[in-house]
């Protein structure tokens, strides 16, 4: 029998994972990626000045001890781990994270307002939670939940807590409990409490490393945008001209543009595709001449006049991330195509981003910015409102209908890390595989 042709869709942690589960059975499959580098979202750029920079910023805090031990491999085992530090800004306030743990140094009236919604939710009957907001005033009380989490959610997400569904939290936002809450109003040094204790992180070269393991596993064709699909043919079409057939297909392209490229696509698929809502997000990368530039690995910022909505210093991760004795800054400023389109050209956020940064006094007019540069990330962060899920359903059918194993992030359409990305394109792999068999 011969080796069948299974095309795979991307070059991120899905694709690759793809490629891993595919070269367990002797195959290795084409990767096309529209990029004229492999990684998607996983990748890390060096710029001239010697500042390294990742799509975003990229820890590793998977449990999963097989993929750990891919990942450790992929750098030979030359990683850090690394005790997570991570804070907030609000109104000038530096509390830790998570605020509800930490509430420690705030001003007293808000503490106080904090604790008695915080008491007399806990006292209220129980009401049906049919929307993230409601989850949060369950949990928190109004206070808390309407100076923290629901202004976050704006930043962050772009829609209101109302307009959002709970089946993305898992274990993400932390429900203290009142002792929990008592002991960091009245303690600086309440013990520290999140899903992310420790992270590991490529100790030279960035995130990108630990793709290297499965980079070999696939016929990797860069430069290839995918343009058209022909379900009944089983054809591909690229932009520079390249036209193919596959036998099963995987695709990790995100599920917006896959359905628009699908030849014959029902109108309802098309419409629920349009529907599915994503943020897009402006890095803003910043080398600075000092490295004290904070404690934290990263900083969430609330207050709607601060343009970022999260820091990520790449310097702490890995020395080998900024030259010796300076510093890196990346900010990410959000916007989405659905709820907050986008203004301006990417670099038109350098100005603001700097500006905000001195503002809350995290550079120093006396600072020497060394590197200012903006990236564009079309999709980053899906977003749960609560017309996800039936959008989703419509579309999955779809695919599942004319076998297209979708994957990863934005092919599953999900709040998924890096190890789930790549878990994703294992599965979908193992779907192209009995496609192919059960077609002989
Ligand atoms: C800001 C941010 C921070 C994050 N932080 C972390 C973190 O700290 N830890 C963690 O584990 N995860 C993190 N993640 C999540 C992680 O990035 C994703 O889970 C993972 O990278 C997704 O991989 P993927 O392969 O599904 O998607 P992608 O990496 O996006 O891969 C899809 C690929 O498809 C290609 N493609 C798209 N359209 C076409 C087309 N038409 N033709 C050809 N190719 C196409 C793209 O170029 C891309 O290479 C973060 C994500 C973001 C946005």
């Amino acid at each position: 029998m011969s080796t069948p042709n299974i095309v795979v869709l991307g070059t991120g942690m899905a694709g690759f994972g793809a490629a891993h589960r595919l070269h367990r059975e002797g195959i290795a499959p084409v990767m096309y990626d529209k990029n004229a580098y492999y990684g998607g979202h996983t990748m890390s750029f060096r710029y001239e000045s010697g500042f390294l920079f990742d799509v975003g910023p990229h820890i590793s805090f998977t449990k999963d001890s097989r993929i750990q031990d891919l990942f450790a491999e992929s750098v030979d085992q030359q990683y850090e781990t690394v005790q997570i530090s991570l804070n907030n800004y609000w109104k000038g306030y530096w509390p830790l994270h998570p605020v509800q743990l930490h509430l420690h140094g705030l001003p007293e009236e808000t503490i106080l307002k904090v604790i008695s919604d915080f008491v007399e939710e806990r006292y209220a009957p129980e009401r049906p939670v049919n929307n993230y907001a409601d989850w949060l005033y369950a949990s928190f009380g109004k206070t808390f939940a309407e100076a923290f989490p629901m202004q976050y959610t704006r930043k962050y997400h772009l829609t209101t807590a109302e307009n959002m569904s709970t089946d993305w939290l898992g274990p993400r936002i932390y429900r203290p409990s009142l002792e929990e809450v008592l002991r960091g109003a009245l303690s600086a040094s309440a013990p520290h409490t999140h899903y992310i204790t420790h992270f590991r992180y490529p100790s030279g070269g960035g995130f990108r490393l630990y793709l290297n393991k499965f980079v070999p596993m696939g016929n990797i064709k860069l430069n290839h945008e995918l343009t058209s699909v022909d379900p009944r043919t089983r054809e591909l079409k690229f932009s520079n001209g390249t036209v193919t057939q596959y036998d099963s297909l995987v695709s990790s392209v995100p599920l917006p543009d896959l359905i628009r490229m699908i030849d014959g696509a029902p109108q309802d698929v098309v419409d629920a595709a349009r529907r599915l809502a994503c943020s897009t997000c402006i890095l803003v990368n910043i080398g600075v001449n000092r490295e004290d530039l904070s404690n934290a690995h990263m900083t969430y910022f609330y207050d709607e006049d601060i343009c970022f909505t999260r820091l990520g210093f790449p310097h702490m991760l890995s020395a080998q991330n900024a030259p010796p004795g300076t510093g890196n800054i990346q900010a990410e400023v959000y916007f989405s195509d659905k709820y907050k389109p986008l203004t301006g050209a990417p670099e038109d956020w350098i100005e603001p981003v700097i500006r905000d940064l001195r503002r809350c006094g995290l550079l120093r007019e006396d600072d020497q910015i060394l590197c200012s540069k903006a990236m564009l990330l079309k999709y980053a962060n899906i977003i749960f409102d609560l017309e996800r899920a039936d959008a989703l359903k419509t579309v999955h059918g779809y695919l599942d209908d004319i076998g297209i194993a979708y994957c990863g992030r934005y092919g599953d359409w999900g709040y998924m890390w890096t190890d789930e990305s790549f878990k994703s394109g294992e599965l979908a792999a193992e779907r192209a595989l009995s496609a192919v068999v059960s077609s002989i």
